[in-house]
């Protein structure tokens, strides 16, 4: 058995081991046993189902409860060359007897239903006289009211799995906490079903806490080290995803924002392009995200601080699914505490339920002051416990060096009593520094006692201790009177000298040199990675389909590192399949060929690998129009030039014109004189027929002067060909 699953892996998905537990429950899957599967996000449960669907004779029903994420997986499916169908509110009549059809003549391997519809009498009646071979429920925390994201149809999923005695039912969450997992179990009534519980420590992330100051500048420094990498930035109000958007527009990176306000098209609109990899980078509410399957987001900013662990955790999980290294920064202020608390205290649930609310949000605060591990703290409040420290968090790559802050503390708190516990942070500070500003002379404080006693510490290290000192306990925050900082029970011992206090340095964070400490880092050919990713988003341009389920980051990381020279060097990259091999295999081979000398290129493990022919890449086909152009289009049609459209829609201008392009050859009615002359359109399709017809736009472009560009090429040939051979455009 375990044979076949292997050559399975490698065959359809391109990999060469399993990961921890897929092995097991795929096994039991194949005995004909259930399993209940809990891993984090990128732990890699798709697979414990889809490689058994492969495998079995019969049908495989997934219950899954978000479109958007189901049409993503059924294109990665289709990509893989694994026949997979979605049936959803999504689909047209016709198109769901033809998905119907193919179940009946066992022609398809999957199939995604939404949970309405998995338990509708209508597909029920007619599923039970249907091969089915195993039932998969994704987001099987859903089952259980402890979860956020209860579905009522989830509880009566009973009447699907009853219909099919005896076949393994495969449950699968990221969702850790043993209440939901009892829960799922219980709902579920599995015989014998086995659990696989997988830690939750996301290795591959790094995680940052900073304080809330300047964060627009610290995260353009920040980005620095992603800058062309993809990336969400957290906001808590609408206002900040545009205003944020903006500022990073204006520094240059293609953002746009996205929130609840906003239509359902252009909120689609926005969605595809970030997973088009067309926009880089999206400030968003939490509405962002419910759906994103994209694999290879890089980063996780969180302007604001989050409300609770389980969002921070699950918004930060967002990145690095596909296993790379990826980096989380969150900014700690206190204003979003404030914020925050006054959110739960003017919500209109129970006080029970308000004062759990409240709980959790200290919880998060004492995750951004805590000084130790945070990767342990998170880990242990999601229940999982452990001795050692994670190694990729901010605390572990540059652990805070503590001193005796005594003197310090007594200062703060000293000052605090002067003031009369009337004032806020900023304004102690102002009186410990001796400030002469206008407020602090006109109310007097310059002739208190411990004005000017802490002269000798500059003010963003005041603001850091002020921060630990609360944190400790030491002094606190009396939010009903505009935040003053006022004493605790704790304050008089420290002023009496009768304890010491521990304070921690303030650091400076150097982004660059606090890498997470990973080997996939840059031991592969950057400037060759660069190319493919290119070449990535022209095929998956010209065939419509999202660029990672194509190859995935990973995937073109590791082709670049491998080089491959020959097709059977190529199967040792991690993630190319037989199938993906003949479809892509010709044309990334060529590119790796164009860019890397013979002498480096790999001639491979010497895997028997069955040669057929390469799909032959066509860069002159002509695909079809989706909404992101018909965006373009619009914008175009109000009259906005190529910049405009391309700045108002965070996007290259080059993107723009390609839409533009893309539209005309589809025959809408796009008035290409701006960007294309009569003379630069007989010149390039001159040149490609004297180069005999090449069908890629490499040649052309290598040939031609400088005055075209390859999008006009794109068009210029495609055009030709259209009214040459009307009748084989598509
Ligand atoms: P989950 O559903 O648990 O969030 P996915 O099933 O989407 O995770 O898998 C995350 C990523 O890991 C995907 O890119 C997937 O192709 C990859 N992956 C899964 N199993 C393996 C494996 N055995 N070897 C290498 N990569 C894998
Ligand atoms: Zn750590």
């Amino acid at each position: 058995m375990h044979d076949r699953a292997l050559q399975a892996l490698q065959e359809y998905f391109g990999y060469d081991a399993f990961r921890l537990h897929q092995s097991d429950v795929i096994d039991r899957t194949m005995a004909g046993k259930s399993s209940l599967v809990i891993m984090p996000t990128g732990g890699g449960k798709s697979l414990c189902y889809q490689l058994p669907a492969v495998l079995l004779d019969g049908l495989t029903i997934v219950v899954s409860p978000l479109i958007a994420l189901m049409q993503d997986q059924v294109a990665a499916l289709q990509a893989s060359g694994i026949a997979a169908e979605a049936l959803n509110s999504a689909c047209e009549p016709g198109e769901e007897a033809q998905i119907r059809q193919g179940v009946e003549q066992g022609r398809l391997k999957l199939l995604y239903v939404s949970p309405e519809r998995a338990v509708s009498p209508g597909f029920l009646s007619w599923i039970a006289h249907q091969k089915v071979a195993q039932v998969a429920i994704d987001e099987a925390h859903c089952v259980s009211v402890w979860g956020n994201d209860f579905r009522p149809e989830y509880t009566r999923l009973n009447a699907l799995i009853e219909r099919f005695p005896g076949i393994p039912v495969a449950a699968l969450t990221a969702t850790a906490d043993s209440a939901t997992r009892h829960d799922i179990l219980q709902q579920l009534a599995l015989p014998d079903c086995e659990v696989f519980l997988s830690s939750f420590e996301r290795k591959n992330i790094q995680v940052d806490v900073l304080p809330a100051q300047n964060r627009i500048r610290v995260m353009l420094r920040f980005l620095e080290s992603h800058s062309r990498e993809c990336g969400i930035v957290y906001c808590l109000s609408r206002k900040s995803t545009e205003q944020v958007a903006e500022k990073l527009r204006q520094a240059g990176y293609a953002a746009r924002h996205y929130h609840a306000a906003m239509g359902s098209e252009e909120r689609k609109a926005v969605q595809d392009s970030f997973q088009r990899d067309e926009v880089q980078i999206i400030c968003a509410t939490i509405a962002f995200g419910m759906g994103i399957d994209k694999p290879n987001i890089r980063w996780i900013v969180h302007y604001n601080l989050p409300k609770n662990i389980e969002s921070y955790y699950q918004e930060i999980g967002r990145a690095g699914r596909d296993g790379d290294p990826a980096e989380a920064l969150l900014f700690a202020g206190y204003g979003d505490m404030r914020t925050l608390a006054q959110f739960i205290d003017d919500g209109d649930s129970h006080p029970d339920f308000k004062a759990l609310q409240h709980a959790k949000l200290s919880r998060m605060w004492e995750y951004t002051q805590a000084t130790s591990c945070r990767t342990k703290f998170i880990l242990g409040y999601f229940g999982e416990h452990r001795e050692r420290n994670c190694g990729h968090c901010d605390h572990c790559l540059n652990p805070p060096r503590s001193f005796d802050g005594t003197v310090i503390a007594q200062k703060a708190l000293s000052a605090c009593y002067w003031l009369q516990q009337q004032v806020g942070a900023n304004m102690l500070i102002d009186v410990l520094r001796g400030s002469s500003s206008r407020e602090v002379i006109s109310r007097g404080f310059d002739q208190i006692k411990t004005y000017g006693a802490g002269q000798d510490i500059d003010w963003k290290s005041w603001r850091h201790y002020i921060t630990q000192l609360i944190d400790r306990g030491y002094l606190a925050i009396d939010y009903t009177r505009h935040n003053a900082i006022i004493l605790t029970e704790l304050s008089r011992p420290v002023l009496k000298g009768e304890v010491s206090v521990q304070l921690c340095e303030p650091q400076e964070v150097d982004f660059k040199a606090k890498q997470l400490n990973t080997p996939a880092i840059e031991d592969y050919d950057t400037a060759l990675f660069t190319k493919l990713k290119e070449l990535r988003r022209e095929i998956s341009e010209q065939d419509d389909v999202k660029p990672f389920t194509i190859f995935s980051d990973a995937s073109l990381k590791d082709m670049a590192r491998i080089k491959p020279g020959t097709v059977s060097a190529l199967m040792d990259v991690s993630g190319v399949g037989s199938y993906k091999r003949d479809k892509y295999g010709a044309a990334f081979l060529a590119c790796i060929r164009d860019n890397v000398p013979e002498a480096e290129r790999s001639l491979g493990s010497g895997k028997v690998v069955k040669e057929t022919t390469p799909r032959v890449v066509d860069d002159f086909a002509i695909a079809g129009v989706s909404d992101t152009h018909l965006e373009t289009l619009q914008l175009f049609g109000q009259g906005l030039s190529v910049a405009e459209i391309a700045a108002q829609r965070g996007l290259t201008a080059q993107t723009i014109a390609r839409h533009l392009y893309r539209l005309k050859l589809n025959g809408e009615a796009v008035d290409l004189d701006p960007l294309i002359s009569p003379e630069q359109i007989s010149y390039i399709q001159g040149l490609w027929k004297a180069l005999d017809k090449p069908a890629r736009i490499k040649p052309v472009y290598d040939e031609a002067d400088e005055a075209v560009d390859y999008e006009q090429i794109r068009y210029a040939v495609s055009l030709l060909r259209k009214q040459a051979e009307p009748t084989c455009a598509e």
